[in-house]
């Protein structure tokens, strides 16, 4: 027994405290540290060579990267009857036409994205008129943060709401917690939309507070785009869509940095162009817009 635990120990690359000779590792060719350890059962030391950096490196590396697999995947599972997933996929800073009234909105996400990690749970909040890029210039910095290797979750308000309703289901495999968690584990939550519900129900409030709260309490942000106009934003009757006391509305916005996208309705300027005979360019320049 004895014999065998030696041979043990000096396969392992232990030599007796009298005899220590350097190791190399195998894979960098550097020299390990080696530390005296006591033999298990003989009253004597031991030198023991110490994991090299490089390995040590490599499995954290490893680890890494199987966490960051499985996050990916449940993410992905959590994402997958997401509608416009390929919509959202394509959308770039680079192939973003920007437009005047967009600066800030493209700035504070380009700095969201640079900052992720400073940031914390610091979110955007871009309000504005229907059509006018809130939804590219979100989609566009979820993109990079995808290609940083953060999981981003991309849900319209109504989707988000339907897909846990749908959870009431018997047959539906996808659980409400799944959901739930995934909306709360995401690096990023993008709520496109937000507040469009023209009622929320009960539960619906519920399901949204459960989702703020929770990513304020995990330091994670939301960047949300909406319709309200600036008046609708000041409106206490906006807080209070949510809950009663406001109470919702206020911790969402106290964790964001609000902008208001002053961008036209790009179809619309687009039509009014082409019925003015001119390009879009000409008519916003003129200050047309209505
Ligand atoms: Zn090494």
């Amino acid at each position: 027994m004895e014999e065998a635990m030696e041979q043990m120990m000096t396969d392992l690359g232990a030599s007796d405290s009298t005899s220590k000779r350097p190791i190399f590792c195998e894979k960098c060719g550097k020299e390990r540290d080696q530390v005296l350890v006591k033999h298990p059962f003989k009253d004597t030391k031991w030198w023991a060579p110490v994991v090299c950096e490089c390995v040590e490196r490599e499995m954290a590396e490893d680890k890494r990267r199987q966490e960051a697999y499985y996050k990916k995947r449940k993410i992905e599972r959590a994402l997958k009857n997401s509608s416009s997933l390929e919509d959202i996929k394509s959308m770039t800073f680079e192939n973003y036409k920007a437009r005047p009234g967009t600066e800030r909105a493209v700035e504070e996400v380009k700095d969201a994205v640079r900052n992720f990690e400073e940031r914390g749970k610091l979110g955007i909040f871009i309000f504005g008129e229907t059509g006018n890029g809130k939804s590219h210039i979100t989609s566009a910095g979820g993109n990079e943060l995808i290609a940083k290797g953060y999981s981003v979750i991309f849900l319209t308000e109504k989707d988000l709401l339907s897909r846990f309703a749908s959870t009431k289901n018997f047959n539906n495999n996808e659980s409400f917690h799944e959901i739930m968690d995934a909306c709360i584990k995401t690096d990023l939550l993008i709520w496109d939309d937000f507040l469009s519900s023209q009622k929320l129900t009960n539960e619906e409030k519920d399901w949204i507070f459960q989702i703020i709260n929770g990513r304020e309490r995990a330091n994670r942000p939301i960047w949300a785009t909406s319709n309200l106009t600036p008046q609708e934003f000041e409106d206490d009757r906006t807080a209070y869509k949510l809950d009663d006391k406001g109470r919702t509305w206020w911790r969402l916005i106290g964790n964001m940095n609000p902008i208001y996208n002053r961008a036209t309705n790009y179809r619309k300027a687009k039509a009014m162009a082409r019925a003015l005979g001119m390009t879009v360019e000409e008519y916003e320049s003129k200050g047309l817009m209505v």
